[in-house]
């Protein structure tokens, strides 16, 4: 059987060939596969080396000293540690978040609610945009911690994380910003922004699963408390035998990124204008969270279908692998809490579905989901009201 066309980037990615051979000659026998802590011989000093030059790439790609990265197994984890890290010690702290974040965000920051922080959490408008003076607003004495996404995975919005950090720093507070969505896709300049903390995860950006980042600024130096202890690895912030293999994967991935950042962009905004015009004839079809100012990445649509709900129409297009709300959401039948976030009604919420776009995407496979797409619609519009006789 034909594979479905895949769609969903956002979720996940592939990991690039030259990614996983990398990869590959850190596992063997004939390969890097040393502990980088060990001290007293070659295979340990190799395997050293290639951390430290994958930890070089990591920074490139968004502009920070090398030093301030802390290996994770994935953005969940750096999220987890950069909030808890953040407010550890500080029982009585108030948190600053919106209600569209990542799970790893709000699930984290409701937990911490049970523990006695206090966190506020902000409704961003239509367009999935937190404003700066919203945040300024939301700010108390107790406030410690800002935590917001850069881009959002269900919407492809973008948050102004640039005038943000700056309302921040001007008050002292820590900002925290999950980048996971927001890597290898938009600039991120860590120089030109007042951000203290930021997640990254290796496998939405070609790299693999099981690996990711946290930056933690040092000048002003941010404290985070460790969250796993053991080995004191990571200068104490992350203990755990680095998986070097892992490691050099995501280093690869994010050089690879930075390399191929403009040309992707590029790329992938050619398939979306092509995906829409080709749905341009088909009414009833709204993008979610867009308007004509709001930044977006060009790799997210958010669409709904009027009068089909998102459950039928992924069931008829099973040759296209795509997402209904976001995917840890999608084995409930609970609306998207993103989408009830940016004030879409429960029925809006059930229509929609995301199409996500990739390195790997191609004009051939945009034109057969739209025709797919047009196709299927129209099937469940035409069956939608049976006669009232019947039976
Ligand atoms: C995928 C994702 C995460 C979780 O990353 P993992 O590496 O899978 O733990 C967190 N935040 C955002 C915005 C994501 O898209």
């Amino acid at each position: 059987m034909k594979k479905p066309v895949y769609l969903d980037y956002a979720a996940t990615t592939p990991v690039d060939p030259d990614v996983a051979a990398a990869m590959m000659e850190c596992l063997t026998l004939d390969g890097v596969f040393g502990n980088p802590a060990s001290r007293s011989h070659g295979y340990g000093w190799q395997a050293e080396a290639a951390v430290e030059k994958a930890r070089r790439e990591v920074a490139e790609l968004i502009n920070c000293d090398p030093r301030e990265i802390v290996w994770t197994s994935g953005a969940t984890e750096s999220d987890n540690l950069a909030i808890k890290g953040a407010v550890s010690g500080k029982p009585n702290a108030h948190i600053v978040t919106s209600c569209i974040e990542h799970k790893a965000v709000v699930d984290t920051c409701a937990w911490l609610e049970t523990q006695g922080c206090q966190v506020t959490w902000l409704k961003p408008d239509r367009t999935g945009a937190v404003t700066p003076s919203q945040v300024e607003e939301a700010l108390t004495d107790n406030t410690v911690l800002v935590s917001l996404m850069m881009v959002n995975n269900e919407l492809g919005s973008c948050t102004d994380v640039a005038a943000i950090g700056s309302v921040l720093r001007e008050r002292g507070v820590l900002f925290h910003v999950d980048a996971a969505q927001a890597a290898g896709k938009i600039l991120i300049d860590l120089k030109q922004m007042f951000v203290d903390l930021l997640s990254l995860s290796a496998h939405k950006v070609y790299g693999p699963k099981g690996i990711g980042a946290l930056y933690v600024r040092r000048d002003p130096a941010v404290r985070v408390e460790a969250q796993i202890h053991g080995g004191g690895h990571e200068r104490g912030m992350r203990s755990g035998t680095l998986p070097t293999h892992q490691i050099v994967g995501m280093g690869r991935a994010f050089a690879l990124a930075r390399e191929k950042l403009a040309e992707e962009c590029r790329h992938i905004e050619a398939l979306r204008k092509r995906f829409l015009d080709q749905l341009e004839p088909l009414p009833g079809v709204s993008l979610n969270a867009v308007d004509k100012s709001g930044a977006r990445v060009p790799g997210i649509l958010n669409l709904s279908f009027a009068g089909v709900e998102a459950e039928s129409l992924m069931l008829g297009l099973r040759e296209i692998a795509v997402s209904s709300g976001s995917a840890c959401a999608s084995a409930t039948m609970a609306p998207s809490f993103v989408l009830k976030g940016i004030g879409l009604s429960d029925e809006q919420a059930h229509r929609a579905l995301r199409f996500s776009l990739g390195r790997f995407s191609t004009a051939e496979e945009v034109d057969f989901a739209a025709s797919q797409v047009i196709k299927t619609v129209e099937a469940l519009r035409s069956v939608r009201r049976p006669p009232a006789q019947g039976r």
